[in-house]
């Protein structure tokens, strides 16, 4: 058939294009942004060209005829992609009431437009059904997936699993994690109600032999064991305890003065991590908590079904809540990038070094009158938010929320069609013979 996509002046010989770009020291250029970059103590307006999906400068200037593509990011924060190391991903099992079900999300559907670029679903599998978790969820995902596996063999299924001692062992657990070191970054115990510390140390049993952290989401209060002993005692430096600003299991005493069990376990070397939830972050609590200068170590959504609509919503906006209890952005930062990219044992990422993968956030921070509500729907007013604007990820760009990296329409020839480069882009990467000469 006489069908041709290209059209006749577009049909200049491919050597040309081919040549330029085996020019281009750079596929993709980040031109005049802000960059933070806690990692390297840099926050200050800095250049970032990518190529190959590895960072591969960072300089006050570089020059755009050496990339395939230049961005301005002027005005914008430049930061490492975002690490939320607390969500809920295994879904798509078709399980009710279940975080290895209905109660998870999908995680592309969170992470790119909030600037996330790794996530670490947090103990929905247990050894049992990890595999099936891995098949059908981190395998598929563009989201870079790690999982704290749960020590309960069949994972976050609900109370009469959570609850199963005879289902926390620590052997198998601890085998399933050295199987898939590295993505399986830690061990997590969640929800369980019952008294005694079993749960717990089976939990940093598994931890020990796979040599890795324990999460630690403290399921209600019991007077068996204390919050205090937890800390000081049981858990490992390293180890996670989440949902710090939740106030259900004391976090604050009766006096509002933060649990004397948080700051020496802190000062053990104990990790505290948001993981904000559906019923996990309270005013009453974060507010005098950050007052007396306890700062999370890392902030992170927890995100399911149950949270991403109500007080938590997204990634950031909790980290704008933070903004608004006082922190500063680097501090933000630091607290969504490089800490939790340490926590989890993986820092290659969470910095934007040369070398490391090039997974980038470009951030835009509005000022005006916002709302933050907690846990109960009470509201916090904050006068700065934090919009993610184009998320890189890999070295390609995976989300653009205005458009910054594309060419305005009346500028393009007539019969335009996808004008991107996979070299730098992963939403419309035309292959090469469709490129246009003069729309990089
Ligand atoms: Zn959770």
């Amino acid at each position: 058939m006489g069908y041709i996509r290209v059209p006749a002046y577009l049909s200049i010989p491919l050597w040309l294009f081919s040549h330029a770009d085996a020019q281009a020291r750079y596929d993709l250029l980040l031109q005049g942004g802000h960059v933070i970059d806690p990692r390297n103590g840099i926050s200050a307006v800095r250049d970032i060209a990518v190529r190959g999906g590895k960072i591969a400068a960072v300089a006050p200037h570089l020059a755009a005829s050496d990339a395939i593509k230049t961005v301005s990011a002027a005005g914008l924060y430049v930061t490492p992609g975002l690490v939320d190391m607390h969500e809920h991903v295994y879904a798509g099992t078709g399980e009710r009431d279940s975080y290895a079900g209905d109660n998870s999300v999908y995680p592309d559907e969170f992470s790119f437009r909030s600037g996330i670029t790794t996530v670490a679903d947090a103990g929905c599998s247990g050894w049992r059904n990890f595999e099936d978790f891995k098949q059908r969820i981190i395998d598929r995902a563009k989201t870079r997936v790690f999982a704290f596996l749960n020590i309960v063999g069949n994972g976050m299924r609900g109370p009469k699993f959570e609850n199963d001692l005879t289902d926390m062992q620590a052997a198998p657990a601890a085998d399933m994690a050295k199987r898939y070191k590295g993505l399986i970054v830690g061990i997590k115990l969640a929800h369980y109600a019952g008294p005694g510390w079993t749960a717990v140390e089976r939990a940093v049993e598994a931890g020990a032999m796979a040599g890795i952290p324990v999460m630690v989401d403290y399921g209600p209060a019991r007077p068996e064991r204390p919050l205090y002993d937890l800390l000081t005692k049981k858990l490992r430096p390293g180890d996670v305890y989440t949902h710090s600003y939740s106030g259900v299991r004391h976090e604050l005493t009766d006096d509002g003065k933060v649990n004397p069990g948080m700051i020496e376990g802190r000062h053990r070397g104990i990790i505290f991590d948001v993981g904000h939830g559906g019923g996990s972050f309270a005013w009453r609590v974060a507010v005098p908590a950050v007052r007396q200068g306890f700062f999370p170590d890392s902030i992170s959504t927890d995100l399911h079904v149950g949270s991403m609509n109500t007080g938590m919503k997204d990634m950031l906006n909790v980290m704008s809540k933070f903004l608004a209890l006082g922190l500063s952005l680097d501090d933000v930062i630091l607290r969504s990038t490089w800490n939790p990219a340490k926590q989890i044992h993986h820092e290659e990422l969470g910095n934007l070094s040369v070398g490391s993968p090039a997974d980038v956030a470009v951030l835009r921070l509005e000022t005006g009158r916002f709302g933050f509500t907690d846990m109960y729907g009470a509201r916090l007013d904050g006068s700065r938010k934090l919009i993610c604007e184009m998320t890189v990820h890999d070295g390609r760009v995976v989300y653009d929320l205005n458009g910054i990296s594309r060419p305005e329409w009346t500028t393009l020839p007539p019969n335009y069609t996808e004008i991107g480069d996979p070299a730098w882009d992963a939403l419309n990467p035309a292959p090469p013979r469709l490129r246009m000469a003069g729309h990089k």
